[in-house]
């Protein structure tokens, strides 16, 4: 009986981890824009990465919504590493240019490369913005602002569910 019970629990475990490895592996092979070294710029609609990308990855990134203040996953996160675009792989910032701005968004002061984002005006919500897009994806990040730290007194204001964060080794 005990043997039984060993056994379905051994079981069971085997099952649960091969079903949670198994999805993680769709959800990255379902995207196959996806890539940390490709600089090649990619122009898709939104139908096809709607099709590729999880619902609430693809509402922020590719229908400007806004994750909710103090909810993301990165707001809060001081680890040294890299924060790359969700959508498409592209290098974006650095640890050490993160600060704790206390608005409840993962802020940065300054990018990581001259190419890794854009910017686009942004007039939305009777408010005027410059809107911040992925260099390579053109996927929305967020917006940036006058009110960061020096050396550049720039935050920009990011979504965590559009970055992808690698901690360094
Ligand atoms: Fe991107």
């Amino acid at each position: 009986m005990h043997k039984f019970v060993l056994y379905t629990i051994i079981f069971l475990n085997w099952f649960f981890i091969s079903c949670s490895t198994a999805q993680q592996k769709s959800t990255m092979q379902k995207n196959p824009y996806y890539s940390r070294t490709a600089k090649e710029k990619l122009t898709l609609s939104n139908e096809e990465w709607k099709a590729v990308l999880p619902l609430d990855v693809y509402q922020v990134a590719r229908l400007a919504h806004t994750e909710r203040a103090f909810t993301g996953k990165y707001w809060d996160q001081d680890i040294k590493g890299t924060y790359y675009c969700a959508v498409c792989g592209h290098p974006l910032f650095t640890s050490t240019a993160k600060f704790a701005s206390g608005c409840g968004w993962p802020s940065f002061f300054e990018t990581l490369g001259e190419h890794s984002v854009q910017y686009k005006p942004d007039h939305s919500y009777g408010m005027e913005r410059i809107e911040v897009l992925c260099g390579r994806c053109d996927s929305h990040l967020g917006h940036i602002f006058d009110d960061g730290p020096a050396p550049t007194h720039k935050r920009f204001c990011m979504n965590s569910i559009v970055l992808d964060f690698e901690a360094a080794h």
